[in-house]
């Protein structure tokens, strides 16, 4: 066993101590009601993973409970003893997986998808940033300098356009800071979700150890899968020479910096935050920056925001679940009098900017309207132009420069993969064949 995967047992084992067997966290759990688990015999359930956690094999309930896990936290939030329940399901789940299933079958898995995220992330940033900020991002971490690390995770670069928010924010504040992520800077999210825990140390555990070789006293989390799995397994594991925390968490210490940049001119905006709980104290802070926004009202909306702590990831297993809480978001919104939904991440963004399509919504992300109200900002949301399914010239002629420039040739194959990944994912959306046939006519010409 490494010495990571040593750390891990000893966070298990110390909540294992801790625990009085209340049942509290599994009566809590929104997914595995969702999966049909009874709620009544809950200091069973938690008894099996006590169990499974000193060594005993994992009993079927038990394993559904740990599959069905979306990351809501609300166990967490539950425990009348503060353990984090999250945590201990997180690493109990990596157990069960090595208890019942060969590694080279989650390895494989593993490898599948890194691949197939790692190229669609490729795709869709090199249609939407010129070569040079790519490059930037892309640079190795432990070549950095800077005092304020901003960590991008991998999938955001979908929508690249938060990315360049968050730069011109942290720039406006006049701070030493450097950006970094891409797939050759990934959390290893998809290795210890499969149990490949060698290859994740490869990969996850060495990203947050070339976070802390370039020196930066504070690195800045995106991504809120990255903000939970470092936080969680690798912060708890061994402390790191640098800050932590979610860039919303970072610019509510900034407030006040921030709200003498604001400009007094902001367009007049209704706005509902659409909710998720669970990662630190991020939707406290996005309702506090955008509080400080002149001209900005928060609408409030009571909001299912406890399932899951983001949209898609492991709440996809549960589309209808997830669809049914976009919609009503949207309906919600408009029947109380908003004229626009805030998303908080980037998985958010990517399932609500169709909304625009259907319903007299604007969808943005918080990081574009407090860039705009600094006067910065305003970077095209080519991503919400594809879901919104209407006209596509203007995301088209910016796709041909940037492909052109970046030196990648989009085939129509992989219009097609992407097209199904842009409207299978669970959502509102515009109409698909806008995006297929533009796309498909540019993938043609290359
Ligand atoms: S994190 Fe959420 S889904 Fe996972 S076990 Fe805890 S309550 Fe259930
Ligand atoms: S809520 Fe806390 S103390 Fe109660 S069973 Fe769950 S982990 Fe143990």
């Amino acid at each position: 066993m490494s010495s990571y995967a040593e750390r891990l047992e000893t966070l298990a084992n110390e909540a294992a101590d801790r625990c009085t067997g209340c049942g509290a966290c599994f009566a809590a759990c929104p997914t595995a009601r969702e999966i049909g688990l009874d709620p009544g015999p809950a200091r069973e359930r938690v008894g099996d993973l006590v169990a499974l956690t000193r060594g005993a094999a994992p009993g079927d309930d038990l394993q559904r409970w740990l599959g069905a896990c979306d990351g809501s936290a609300r166990c967490t939030a539950s425990c009348p003893e503060g353990i984090n329940v999250r945590q201990w399901v997180t690493i109990a789940r990596l157990k069960a997986i090595e208890a019942t299933r060969a590694t080279e079958v989650g390895a494989a898995n593993a490898a599948k998808r890194f691949r197939h995220m790692a190229q669609s992330v490729r795709l869709l940033a090199s249609m939407q940033l010129p070569s040079e900020t790519l490059r930037r991002i892309q640079q190795p971490a432990e070549q950095r300098r800077a005092e304020v690390l901003f960590y991008t995770g991998c999938n955001v670069l979908r929508t690249p356009h938060i990315v360049l928010n968050v730069m011109d924010i942290l720039d406006a504040l006049e701070l030493d800071f450097d950006v970094v992520g891409g797939p050759s800077h990934c959390c290893g999210v998809y290795q210890f979700q499969e149990a490949d825990l060698a290859t994740y140390e490869r990969i996850g555990h060495r990203t947050f150890d070339r976070l802390g070789q370039s020196g930066a006293a504070r690195v800045l989390t995106w991504c809120p899968t990255c903000s939970k799995n470092f936080d969680e397994l690798e912060k708890d594991a061994a402390p790191p020479s640098f800050d932590l925390g979610h860039v919303s968490e970072f610019l509510v210490d900034n407030l006040e910096a921030l709200r003498a940049r604001f400009r007094p001119d902001q367009p007049r905006r209704r706005v509902v935050v659409h909710e998720h709980l669970g990662i630190g104290a991020t939707l406290d802070s996005i309702r506090r920056l955008l509080a400080a926004v002149p001209n900005l009202e928060l609408v409030e909306l009571p909001q299912d925001s406890g399932f899951s702590y983001a949209c898609g990831g492991q709440a996809a297993k549960f589309k209808a679940r997830e669809q049914a809480i976009h919609k009503a978001l949207a309906e919600g919104a408009v029947a109380a009098g908003a004229d626009t939904i805030v998303t908080m991440y980037h998985s958010c963004h990517r399932a609500l900017a169709g909304a625009e399509a259907l319903y007299p919504l604007s969808v943005v992300n918080f990081t574009d309207i407090l860039a705009e109200a600094m006067g910065r900002g305003g970077h095209a949301d080519f991503y919400r132009l594809y879901k919104r399914g209407g006209a596509m010239d203007e995301a088209v002629a910016a796709a041909r420069r940037f492909l052109e420039d970046n030196g990648v040739a989009v085939s129509p194959a992989a219009v097609e993969s992407l097209t199904a990944e842009i409207f299978d994912e669970t959502g509102l959306a515009g109409d698909r064949a806008a995006f297929a046939a533009s796309f498909g006519a540019l993938a043609r010409e290359a």
